[in-house]
């Protein structure tokens, strides 16, 4: 995958990006970053970046012109959608990762200030993602949220494929609990089901931890997802053991 970030800080995402899984990801050419300044797509000696929002108030924009110049040269080079960071944007989600991981080539945009020209916004942006309802100073964080959860999720940066497939949201549940040595610590124990080595034992009681903690956490996970027949009758069971505890 290619992905080419456009932002006025590529500095800060050297550390990041070079580190760790997607850094390995870099490295055995799985994924290849490419950073762009919009300032340097500025015209003026200065090189001034924003200007003034018609109407007034407070904050300032990104140029129109230089945004649009800095999208169309990087064109030249990625074909992938336009993705501008806003908090307006779609919240990006494990699914929406799921279906980026599948483009050959993006292109991230950053903000700044109070953002862009909504003409940038309605002609040269494909997608509009915001990573919660909170606001950033700027689109480079949320970018590099973005880039963990979609390169992580390329064939072959995992070192072991399956674990993208266990995690929580991969497939609409929250991860089951996880337990290693000592099987006794500070005398807290493990659940014997896990020391069993018994793995139809082991896969039930992991599907039926996972159901409980998302009908616990996130109910509304429950509701949007079709379940199995063994799922239904393993919430059933934990609702029963629910009202048992209350009594
Ligand atoms: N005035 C904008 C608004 O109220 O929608 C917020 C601008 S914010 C201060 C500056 C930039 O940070 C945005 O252009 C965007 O790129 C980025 N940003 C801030 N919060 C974000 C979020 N929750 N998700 C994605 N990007 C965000």
């Amino acid at each position: 995958m290619r992905i080419d970030i456009l932002t006025l800080f590529p500095e800060m995402f050297i550390q990041t990006l070079g580190t760790s899984i997607i850094g390995r990801a870099q490295v055995g050419n799985l994924v290849e970053f490419h950073f762009w300044n919009i300032r340097d797509f500025a015209k003026d000696k200065h090189r001034v970046v924003d200007d003034t929002p018609y109407g007034g108030g407070a904050g300032m924009l990104l140029k129109p012109d230089v945004v649009v110049d800095s999208i169309e040269y990087v064109k030249r080079f990625n074909q992938g959608p336009v993705i501008y960071f806003t908090p307006q944007g779609q919240t990006f989600n494990q699914q929406q990762a799921k279906i980026l991981s599948t483009e050959q080539e993006l292109i991230l945009l950053c903000g700044h200030y109070e953002g862009l020209d909504e003409r940038v916004r309605e002609n040269w942006v494909d997608l509009e993602l915001s990573i919660g309802d909170y606001v950033l100073t700027g689109g480079e964080l949320p970018a590099m949220v973005v880039i963990d959860a979609v390169v992580r999720l390329l064939p072959g940066v995992l070192g072991d494929d399956q674990s993208a497939k266990n995690d929580s949201f991969y497939d609409g549940l929250l991860e089951h609990p996880h337990y290693t040595r000592p099987a006794n610590f500070r005398g807290l124990s493990v659940p014997d089901v896990l020391l069993s080595g018994h793995h139809e034992q082991i896969r039930r009681w992991r599907l039926k931890e996972s159901l409980r903690r998302t009908y616990y956490r996130r109910p509304d996970l429950i509701k949007t997802r079709s379940l199995t027949d063994e799922e239904k009758l393993l919430l059933a069971e934990i609702v029963n053991e629910c009202s048992d505890e209350r009594g």
